[in-house]
């Protein structure tokens, strides 16, 4: 059910006191703690098992309180803000004194974003301050896109849970390295290239040669517990039946593009047409092969432009060795 104003109160008094509120964002559930204090933000850490050298995102009531919270904004950067937010594109800037190194994984630039979901601003607004968090699951686990999802991954270890219904991008944000003069993106999410380089008039520099560290680049991350093997369009449902035949509990993502024929495998998912319908689902789909016990799930890349740039990005990460780092 959707948060109440009472709701609102009673999650930014704790955050106020010092505790864990999980809050609904347009892009996926986030953790948030007051980002002024260290001891709350700390806590998150210990509560998704996320090394503390990865920087989290503050959040933001609007663009106009942009320089609260960090320092040296190119014009590039504000018109970023002004024209995308609320919305889902992170913008990393370098770091105001309010907020504290524990935030950022201690470096001296922050992530700030002003998120596009009600409940999430009535929070930032009845809180009055900025709200830092990452997405609202264990570390390398999928992001949570449903209040329950965020239940029954943390638990306990959130104070208390604002429910705003399924999020509606469903995939993360679009991180862009906003400090220099040239833009960068260093993850793809929500907000499309295409929609940057329409609004800079020009094409946005490569990851690589960015400077700032980019967490959430671990080879495995955004992972189900299945093992995730991606294969062409065309090779997804002969992969996934070979992989039933040799005793493997499969479960598939059947590209729309390929014809919808009974698929021997343990479970099956068919895609959506609309690349905005496979975002908004992504994460559900890979729990729901999860709770289906898929020991192996077999999917394929999208076409990498749009929305399907983050998608894809997120499948080969999910799909990328489980060592840890
Ligand atoms: P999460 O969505 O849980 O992965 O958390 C937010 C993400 O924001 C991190 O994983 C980083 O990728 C990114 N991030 C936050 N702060 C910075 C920063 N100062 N520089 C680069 N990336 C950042
Ligand atoms: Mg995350």
């Amino acid at each position: 059910m959707t948060a109440t104003t009472s709701d609102i109160e009673k999650a930014a008094g704790v955050l106020r006191a010092g505790g864990l509120v999980a809050l609904p964002t347009e892009t996926v559930y986030g953790l948030g703690a007051n980002a002024e204090d260290p001891a709350a933000v700390a806590r998150i850490f210990q509560a998704k098992g996320r090394p503390p050298s990865h920087p989290l995102i503050v959040h933001i009531p609007s663009a106009e309180s942009l320089d609260d919270w960090v320092q040296d904004v190119p014009d590039t950067a504000r018109r970023l803000a002004e024209h995308f937010w609320p919305g889902p594109l992170t913008l990393v800037l370098r770091r105001g004194r309010r907020v504290p190194l524990e935030a950022t994984g201690g470096l001296e630039t922050v992530a700030v974003r002003v998120p596009d979901h009600p409940v999430a601003l009535a929070l930032l607004s009845t809180f009055g301050g900025g709200v830092t968090a990452p997405s609202a699951n264990r570390f390398g686990a999928v992001s949570p896109t449903t209040a329950d999802h965020v239940r029954t991954e943390l638990g306990d270890a959130v104070d208390f849970v604002l429910d705003g219904g399924s999020c509606a991008v469903g995939v993360e944000s679009t991180i862009v390295d906003a400090t220099g003069d040239t833009p960068t993106i260093l993850r793809p999410g929500g907000v499309t290239r295409e929609a940057l380089e329409a609004l800079l008039g020009g094409p946005l520099a490569a990851p690589s040669s960015s400077r700032v560290r980019v967490p959430g680049q671990h080879p495995s991350h955004y992972a189900p517990r299945g093992r995730v093997v991606l294969v062409e369009p065309d090779r997804v449902i002969a992969e996934a039946e070979l992989a039933q035949r040799l005793g493997h509990r499969v479960g598939v993502l059947v590209p729309a593009s390929v014809a919808h024929v009974p698929v021997k495998a343990h479970a099956v998912v068919a895609l959506p047409a609309s690349i905005t319908a496979y975002a908004q689902g992504l994460y559900g789909f890979l729990r729901e092969l999860d709770q289906q016990g898929c020991d192996l799930i077999v999917a394929s890349l999208p076409t990498e432009e749009g929305l399907g740039l983050a998608i894809a990005n997120r499948l080969r990460r999910a799909a990328g060795p489980r060592t840890t780092v």
